[in-house]
């Protein structure tokens, strides 16, 4: 679950323009009446939340290979790691080259997007759990991706995507946001303006934000930065990049999020009274115990750093590392 709350100030997207990060989305999701029957499956998740700091670049892969409206359904056949694409009435019609003409001129011109978010089950947009049938009738019991998602990972490893589905799942929700604001702020501050300075600018803000999920790429990506090896400058950004994306990959743990947090906590030393320090500990623990959400601490470590805190430990994307308006803390609560 989310709590990161509002110190840093990211530059987000401007109220009055379109929201500056581009996401793909599989198009029955905002409201396009692409579906095998002319229907939609319309995430309001998308349409009420999200819209509000992502531009949608919607795209169907089925429409665009030219399957029409309405069509046949379709599933996957035969070996998962390799499966066939055929109407669900014949198994005879095999539609994977059709389905991969259609979309591999457009998968290339897809690199300016900062995430996409997929439609679940689909023979071509899922993203996982995709059943594959048997000659006996029954889904094999390993599932495997849509033909289209497939292509798009191998196209862009370290693309945050999700499916829709899964963004219900809080954890996974803000686990996805914050990889791909990261993503886009990556692209911004480094790939566009290439320095030394620059990545290292960027680590700095970035820093106990990856201390939060991986401990183990934390300390790495400090060795790599360190320049005890001579690397070129674009290797150098490309390899911190990689590194950082897998970093954030997975939801942080409670135990790194605690670490975290009193690692924060030594940045007021000297500034607290024993009593407030004492009272911070304590509320560390609590939520180290399952006792009290992550919100509780940061929300009183953020009291203090904001009258005594330096601007590096305020600049932290750790404190928000997406807007507010769409934390899950805001949606579900
Ligand atoms: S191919 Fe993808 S975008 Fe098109 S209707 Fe199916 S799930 Fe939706």
């Amino acid at each position: 679950m989310s709590s990161h709350q509002t110190i840093a100030t990211d530059k987000v997207a401007n109220e009055s323009h379109q929201p500056y990060i581009q996401v793909g989305v599989s198009a029955c999701l905002v409201g396009d009446n692409v579906r095998y029957n002319g229907g939609h499956t319309q995430s309001r998740l998308c349409l009420d939340t999200l819209s509000q700091c992502f531009t949608f670049i919607t795209f169907c892969p089925e429409v665009e290979a030219g399957f029409g409206i309405p069509r046949p359904t379709m599933r996957l056949i035969g070996d998962p790691a390799s499966p066939t694409l055929v109407f669900s009435n014949n198994n005879t019609s095999d539609l994977t080259a059709q389905l991969v003409k259609g979309f591999e001129k457009k998968l290339p011109t897809m690199g300016h997007l900062d995430g996409y978010i997929l439609m679940k089950n689909s023979p071509s947009c899922g993203l996982e759990r995709v059943k594959v049938y048997q000659p006996n009738g029954h889904p094999h019991s390993i599932r495997t991706m849509g033909v289209f998602a497939k292509a798009l990972k191998q196209q862009y490893p370290l693309l945050p995507i999700e499916e829709e589905g899964r963004l219900n799942d809080d954890e996974l929700y803000d686990n996805f946001l914050l990889r791909v604001f990261a993503y886009s702020n990556f692209r911004k501050e480094v790939f566009e303006q290439p320095s030394l300075q620059n990545l290292i600018a960027f680590h700095s803000r970035y820093k106990y934000l990856i201390m939060a999920h991986n401990q183990d790429k934390y300390r790495s990506l400090g060795r790599l930065l360190g320049g005890k090896e001579k690397i070129a400058l674009t290797a150098l950004i490309n390899s911190y990049f990689n590194d950082f994306i897998e970093a954030l990959s997975k939801p942080a743990s409670r135990k790194n999020h605690t670490n975290t947090l009193f690692h924060i906590l030594g940045y007021l030393k000297g500034n607290l009274s024993s009593i407030a320090r004492e009272h911070i500990i304590d509320i560390i623990h609590n939520y180290n115990n399952g006792l009290t959400p992550l919100t509780t601490p940061l929300t009183l470590l953020k009291h203090h750093l904001m009258q005594h805190g330096s601007e590096y430990i305020k600049d932290q994307r750790y404190f928000e590392p997406y807007p507010d308006k769409i934390s899950p803390m805001i949606q579900y609560c």
